[in-house]
């Protein structure tokens, strides 16, 4: 496997990372993973866009655009022949003496390399089962940061009791998203999101839905659905890059439309499967 480390082309074998890289010390750093459909990069432009934001928000001196990092990307997918997969990418504030305050003149060190990622067919058609779970995290969950342990310890509880994701909620009247992925309701032909605001990230497929509810005339509404509303719902689907969108058919025991995957989603999941093919 060909890494980009910085602005080079390396090795897996050598690829070296400083035990006093910030990135390891404090979580001192920002990510992205961006899907690749037949070999080129899907909504680069927002995925930049929220890199750039994210480094901005934590004050990472390093300009994307300066980098011409889309472009180094393009070469590390040829050079490592990705036709369907992902790319992950990494940058950290610099390798520094642990002190808390950010270091003078530090270099940024970024890494990005393929993923391996296979698109969840299964649970797109049959769709999955999720479990609420309270949002501990910190309130600024619009920076795409490093630090994901509130976000690993509940995919792991969902995991380990047999559902699909974390569904996050802050208290009764506020649920927010799932531990990896944005969540949508569906009540009376209206797609209901949360904000994006600091409670979320605005994630790129969160996005991309939000188009395709314009193209198809689908109502789509920002607003925070509390635990009581989800009883209600008529549909529920979850998105992200690596998930694409998928219908959600369980909240912990209570079904949502029968346990069958809603008419809208299907339209959405359809939407977005003409877009990438
Ligand atoms: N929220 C959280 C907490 C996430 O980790 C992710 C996936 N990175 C998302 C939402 C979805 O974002 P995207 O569509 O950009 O993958």
């Amino acid at each position: 496997m060909i890494i980009l480390h910085n602005e080079s082309f390396i090795n897996r074998d050598e690829a070296k990372t400083d035990i006093e890289d910030r990135g390891y010390t404090f979580g001192d750093g920002v990510y992205e993973v961006v899907r690749v459909y037949n070999g080129e990069i899907f909504m680069l432009e927002e995925h930049l866009d929220r890199l750039q934001y994210s480094l901005g928000e934590i004050a990472i001196d390093y300009n994307v655009a300066e980098k011409k990092l889309g472009d180094l990307l393009s070469q590390l997918i040829l050079k490592n022949d990705v036709v369907d997969g992902a790319i992950y990418l990494q940058i950290t504030r610099a390798v520094s003496p642990r002190k808390h305050h950010y270091p003078e003149n530090s270099v940024p060190q970024l890494y990005a390399y393929p993923l391996d990622l296979s698109t969840p067919e299964k649970e797109q058609k049959e769709g999955i089962q999720v479990t609420l779970r309270e949002d501990l995290r910190w309130h600024r969950c619009d920076i795409k940061s490093l630090n994901l342990l509130y976000n690993i310890m509940v995919k792991q509880y969902a995991h380990q009791n047999g559902f699909y994701e974390a569904l996050l909620y802050r208290n009764e009247e506020h649920v927010t998203e799932g531990s990896s992925s944005n969540f949508f309701g569906v009540k009376e032909g209206r797609v209901i999101t949360h904000p994006a605001n600091n409670y979320i990230l605005n994630g790129i497929t969160r996005i991309a839905v939000q188009r395709f509810c314009e193209e198809l005339n689908i109502p789509f509404e920002e607003k925070v659905l509390s635990l009581k509303d989800l009883n209600t719902l008529d549909e529920a689907f979850i998105t992200s890059t690596s998930a694409e969108v998928i219908p959600v058919v369980k909240i912990d025991e209570q079904e949502i439309n029968g346990g069958q995957v809603g008419s809208v989603t299907k339209q959405l999941l359809e939407a977005f499967k003409n877009k990438v093919s």
